[in-house]
């Protein structure tokens, strides 16, 4: 699907570019609506945000979306894209930054002319501010309020590109905090959410305490695995409690501790609380 997505992409391309458009292409990373969709924890306002934002149908918005890394902001924008049925573009903004004077302004407008080949499409830079040079930065900035605003907001200063980039002028401003606790809740909830596959229920809440606590040492495991005591005894304990256990590990872990808790007992018990249990 996603195959078929891109190659229609490239039939559509028109510009005056079609260099710089193959290699954009080469590293723009498409998704289709309905395809790759994933959970968002929290985040609901900026949900909103966007979703109005995106909703109006007015071309060409610019949001700018802030924050600490890894806190969402890719997956909100795709998720938002599925559900409005836009198509995803993913660039990484040092795909836009050019060797020659004048290639990044190239090289973003051709950008734009990329998603005009699709009515409906979200253009998500990642990184703006840290993977270019500061002046190669601030060009690449310019350029994109030209296509954010200034081309189609009559009041502004179109035309005049070497206005300096000011992150205000966009049309919308989100900061994408750190999870609050209840989200970082829905979080642990959505990533235990293959466990369900795992059949879960049926654990007692001491057999949940032993998968957790032996699925922190796994990652333990294996890096002492093969070695003599000596060599495990040079492993400062601060490195031991640095290793991540992975999803992996922690299915593992589902497999290997089996509830015990005997469905038999539990029938015995419903059994025995149904003639006389009170309620
Ligand atoms: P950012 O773009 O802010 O750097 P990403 O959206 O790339 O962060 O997040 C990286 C990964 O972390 C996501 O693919 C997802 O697995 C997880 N993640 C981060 N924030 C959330 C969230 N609010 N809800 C669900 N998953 C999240």
């Amino acid at each position: 699907n996603d195959v078929k997505d891109i190659e229609s992409k490239k039939v559509k391309y028109n510009g005056s570019h079609p260099e710089l458009a193959a290699r954009l292409e080469k590293e723009t990373l498409y998704t289709n609506p309905g395809f790759d969709y994933n959970d968002v924890a929290g985040l609901s306002d900026a949900k909103r945000i966007l979703q109005e934002t995106l909703g109006i149908g007015r071309p060409w918005r610019g949001v700018l979306m802030f924050g600490p890394p890894g806190t969402g902001k890719t997956l909100l924008a795709k998720d938002v894209a599925t559900e409005c049925g836009m198509t995803f573009m993913n660039i990484s903004c040092s795909s836009l930054c050019g060797k020659s004077y004048g290639e990044s302004e190239r090289l973003t407008r051709c950008l734009f002319e990329l998603a005009r080949g699709d009515a409906l499409t979200i253009i998500f830079i990642d990184d703006i501010d840290s993977l270019c040079k500061h002046e190669t930065s601030r060009r690449i900035k310019s350029e994109l309020l030209v296509h954010t605003d200034g081309l189609n907001n009559s009041n502004s200063t179109s035309g005049n590109i070497s206005d300096t980039f000011d992150e205000r002028r966009l049309e919308k401003r989100i900061y994408i905090p750190l999870p609050y606790f209840e989200t970082c809740k829905e979080l642990i909830r959505i990533n235990l959410k293959p466990i369900e596959h795992k059949k879960a229920e049926g654990y007692s809440g001491d057999d949940l305490t032993n998968i957790c606590r032996d699925a922190s040492f796994s990652g333990m495991r294996r890096k002492i695995a093969g070695k003599t005591i000596d060599e495990i005894k040079n492993i400062l304990k601060s490195e031991m409690l640095k290793i991540p256990m992975t999803m992996e590990n922690f299915l593992e872990t589902v497999d290997k501790i089996k509830p015990t808790v005997s469905s038999g007992d539990i029938q015995q018990h419903e059994k025995w609380y149904s003639e006389f249990g009170s309620s």
